[in-house]
């Protein structure tokens, strides 16, 4: 189908954009790879588009102190190249297609929020922040906080997403994405990044969890990560781990999996990435 008529803006600085978003019926246009497809079964009709591609402050990907700050218009291609996390840098390789990975941002991937978003889980298993820029000023807020239901942020309407900040990794420290796709469309039907940290005697003194696919929302399966600080990380902790994985979430079900079997999978996968993070974070 056609989109609606829109209007057509290309603001060139950071201050423009937040100007332009003014108006309520203005969305903002970064790869187009969710946002397009929305506009063309008419989900989406704003009148205009702000189209992000010429603002130099959302670009770029540099160290700033202890964390890396990621630009929000970096491409998952740029991610997907990254080599400080393998579970960011698996998440973006496993996201789409080649053209979407070409086209699409780390910033649009969080904004829209899906529930079933891969780079989500690894930010939320990092530990990751947001940096949000609107008519109030900066504000920063963590990706935990961040996603507030399907498709909805914790960002005001005026708001644009300029940055996301990673802590970086120390020393012992490992990561990885596990993904269960849907073969038709690729997307997760379960999505598990972890994060371990041990100290020097082997025992964990850093977990994060991030699940996608799941819930309603991306999550950090915070239970299951108290279960492994200051465990020896033995099979037995992470099954521990991995049968807490789902506290507290409401399992979705639909056309391509049952509750049941999701949540089955998502006990697997949390396994699966917790033993690949396990095995890097001891190399
Ligand atoms: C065929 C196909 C397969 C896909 N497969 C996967 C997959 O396997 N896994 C996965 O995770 N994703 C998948 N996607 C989605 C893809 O990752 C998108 O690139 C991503 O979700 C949105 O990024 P974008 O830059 O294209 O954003 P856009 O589509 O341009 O925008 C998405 C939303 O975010 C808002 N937005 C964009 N940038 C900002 C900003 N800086 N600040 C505030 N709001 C902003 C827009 O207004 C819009 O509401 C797929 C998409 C397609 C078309």
């Amino acid at each position: 189908m056609i989109p609606q008529e829109f209007r057509y803006l290309r603001p060139a600085s950071l201050d423009e954009a937040v100007a332009a978003l003014a108006d309520p019926g203005a969305k903002l246009l970064a790869g187009g790879q969710s946002l397009l497809p929305l506009m063309r079964l008419r989900f989406a009709a704003p009148d205009a588009l702000v189209d992000l591609q010429d603002v130099a402050e959302l670009k770029g990907v540099e160290v700033r102190g202890e964390e890396l700050r990621i630009g929000a218009l970096t491409r998952h291609v740029e991610v997907a190249g990254l080599d400080t996390w393998d579970a960011l840098r698996g998440a973006a390789q496993q996201t789409g297609d080649r053209q979407v990975r070409r086209l699409g941002t780390i910033g649009g991937a969080v904004s829209h929020a899906d529930p079933a978003g891969d780079l989500p889980a690894a930010l939320l298993a990092l530990g990751a922040r947001a940096e949000l820029v609107g008519p109030g000023g900066r504000r920063s807020v963590p990706l935990e906080e961040f996603f507030t239901g399907p498709l909805m942020t914790a960002a005001t309407p005026g708001e644009v997403l300029e940055s996301l900040f990673v802590p970086l990794p120390s020393g012992g420290s490992g990561s990885a994405y596990c993904k269960l796709a849907q073969d038709a469309s690729g997307f997760a039907l379960v999505g598990v990044a972890a994060r371990l940290g041990l100290d020097k005697g082997g025992t964990c003194r850093m977990a994060g969890i991030g699940v996608t696919g799941v819930g309603f929302t991306p999550y950090r399966a915070r239970a299951a990560e108290e279960l492994l600080l200051g465990s020896r990380l033995t099979d037995a902790d992470i099954e521990k781990a991995a049968r807490a994985v789902l506290e507290d979430v409401e399992v979705a079900a639909d056309a391509y999996a049952s509750a049941e079997y999701r949540a089955e999978m998502c006990r697997l996968f949390t396994r699966r990435a917790l033993a690949a993070a396990l095995s890097k974070a001891q190399i």
